[in-house]
């Protein structure tokens, strides 16, 4: 469990020496309790006390980087059940199966579609995060020559080796060195090599009590003795899977892992979990895969790319993964959409980021270049903000004087969100000179509010 700020008062030098930037050891040790401070800001801690310190003040699911550069993505570090406890801290991966008995055109159009599968929503890139490759062939020429093609193709794409046998995963890890890939396929049996190659290659160790291979399932004892067992041999980088395939399983698994890690501080199933989500029926992999991404799954690999499915993921799980404390907003800027023109209407509205994406998309759809006055409303949307009283007439007239726009139009008429209609008459009042138009309602009015303008 982790240490109180008292507890950890107790294992500090106690010499307020005010190194650390705090007037007290105590000071400090409530800060460290409470995360805002790191072990290494004190210079006197004793080793021991500091190796110590730094496991129980660890995150419960440990924090792992799979893959390197640009395309790495990381994994665990979560603290809480439910997200309204906290946030959920590092979005779950999804990666693209590829099995070795495909052809190798099929191979090189599923990599590409790994590779196109990339879309922005609210001013963020997502997309299909890895590849697994499965070697279902069992065959160590034939997952090698697909690795190689994985290699030539797409090098910086986090990979996962789906394989229990340690020789074809040592050759094809071999082929990605220093990428931080995962071998999947740890288990009592074989675990000793798949460790000692994961150690080797610098690589993360997949560990599972039950998978297609063919064994049968211990269970999550079973899964928590393998771990031990592979710390000891100096592995500490695991994603692990319990087995579950189906949604019940999945759910109870995933449930009682996270419930460990993060209520009992239980260590040997403080990992990331992997959940293998493929299915014939594309909306059945997509609920399943819905399930792993609400209930703890870091990792999920489907079978398929598709567009409405990856649509549909993707929002759940860029709505899961933001923080329910902190909004999404946007800059307080003037926006250009298209190339506007001192004559381009003038629309103004929130900073929340969702807002500012959907009306900028929709002038973007009627091809009216067009200015956007977004304005800082600490993330809240239109009626929200006016309620609140942080979108109003008198600061709207503040945030246009302010904002230089009037160097850059020669008309003197901004379009106000439909839902705000009232405040038109207080904005012209305030905004000396300046005409307003109410918006449509609703963003998808924009298209033909502007067509209507320019009959
Ligand atoms: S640096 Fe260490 S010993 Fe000095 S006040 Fe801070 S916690 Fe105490």
């Amino acid at each position: 469990m982790a240490l109180t700020g008292v507890e950890i008062f107790k294992l500090l030098p106690k010499t307020n020496c005010k190194k650390c930037g705090y007037p007290t050891c105590l000071a400090f040790a409530m800060k460290l309790a409470q995360g805002q401070v790191t072990i290494d800001s004190c210079p006197d801690i004793p080793e021991d006390i500091k190796q110590k310190l730094a496991e129980t003040s660890a995150p419960p699911v440990k924090p792992i980087v799979f893959g390197v550069g640009d395309r790495a993505v990381k994994l665990g570090e979560e603290t809480v059940l439910f997200r309204h406890e906290k946030k959920f801290v590092n979005p779950c991966v999804f990666a693209l199966e590829i099995k070795d008995t495909l052809a190798e055109s099929d191979i090189q159009r599923r990599i590409e579609e790994v590779l196109n599968s990339e879309i922005e929503r609210v001013g963020q890139k997502l997309r299909i995060d890895g590849i697994a490759l499965t070697n279902d062939s069992h065959d160590g020429g034939r997952f090698d020559a697909a690795a190689k093609i994985i290699a030539a193709k797409a090098p910086y794409v986090p990979v996962i080796f789906c394989t229990d046998n340690p020789v074809n995963a040592e050759t094809a890890v071999k082929l990605f060195p220093d990428k931080r890939p995962i071998i999947y396929g740890a288990n009592s049996e074989n675990y000793e090599s798949m460790a000692n190659t994961a150690k080797t290659c610098k690589a993360i160790l997949g560990v599972a009590v039950s998978s297609d291979f063919g064994r049968s399932s211990g269970g999550l004892d079973e899964l928590a003795t393998l771990t031990e067992k592979i710390k000891a041999l100096g592995v500490t980088d695991i994603v692990i899977d319990s087995g579950a395939k189906k949604a019940k399983d999945i759910l109870r698994d995933n449930t009682f892992i996270r419930r460990a890690a993060v209520k009992k501080n239980f260590k040997p199933l403080g990992y990331p979990v992997i959940t293998f989500a493929q299915r014939e029926d594309s909306l059945i992999e997509a609920l399943i895969t819905a399930l792993g991404v609400a209930k703890y799954s870091s990792i999920i690999v489907l079978s398929s790319i598709e567009k409405w499915k990856n649509l549909a993921l993707f929002t759940l799980r860029q709505n899961l993964y933001t923080d329910p404390q902190v909004p999404m907003q946007v800059k307080q800027n003037i926006y250009k959409i298209g190339e506007p023109t001192s004559d381009s209407p003038l629309f103004i509205t929130t900073n929340f980021s969702l807002t500012y994406f959907i009306v900028s998309g929709e002038i973007e759809n009627s091809k009216v270049p067009s200015y956007i006055a977004v304005m800082d409303c600490e993330g809240l949307s239109v009626l929200t903000a006016w309620a609140a009283g942080k979108f109003t007439a008198a600061k709207i007239a503040h945030f246009i004087k302010e904002s230089g726009i009037e160097n850059e139009v020669k008309h003197r008429e901004i379009i106000i969100p439909g839902y705000v209609a009232i405040l038109s008459g207080a904005i012209e009042e305030k905004l000396e000179g300046w005409k307003v138009t109410v918006g449509p309602r609703e963003a998808n009015g924009i298209p033909a509010f502007l067509r209507s303008r320019a009959a």
